[in-house]
């Protein structure tokens, strides 16, 4: 099957964010953490926030697996930064859709993201996809309950 332009365009972008990634790291005093794993796929994701007034200030994530995942990761950061707590978890839920298929309404937010679309196609890579998104929900909701400490750690 040929890869259509916009398919070829897709494919660079995820692999750049894979290789190149953006806020891989780890942040000095993180407000929460979070680790996820992926059994499926041996996908393994730390996300580091720093939460200041309501709103995401910093961010990193560190770890290690597939493009997918790692791609999704790096796009993740980029669309979440300077969002408020409300502004990520809504983002989190359209890119969940939009891995499975759903047309999001904030497509500009989701910026390069918008790019894992085509996971859509290939229902054993959606947990690569939304990993990261699920441990940023999970360290915006430890957040809420742990205060400025969560040092928490999940196996999904
Ligand atoms: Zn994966």
């Amino acid at each position: 099957m040929a890869l259509t332009k916009l398919d070829q365009l897709y494919r660079a972008v995820i692999l750049d964010h894979s290789q190149h990634p953006h806020r891989k790291g780890v942040l000095e005093k993180a407000t929460a953490q979070i680790e996820l794993k992926n059994p499926a796929c041996g996908d393994v994701i730390q996300v580091q926030l720093n939460i200041e007034n309501d709103k995401i200030t910093d961010v990193r994530f560190d770890g290690s697996g597939c493009t997918i995942s790692m791609a999704s990761a790096s796009m993740m950061t980029d669309a979440i930064i300077g969002k408020s707590l409300d502004e990520a978890l809504a983002l989190s839920k359209e890119f969940s859709g939009l891995v499975q298929g759903e047309d999001p309404e904030h497509e500009d937010d989701l910026g390069d993201a918008m790019m894992l679309s085509g996971v859509a196609k290939f229902p054993a890579r959606i947990k690569c996809a939304t990993l990261s998104w699920k441990a940023l929900e999970k360290a915006l909701a430890d957040n809420g309950q742990t205060g400025v400490d969560g040092q928490l750690k999940h196996d999904e």
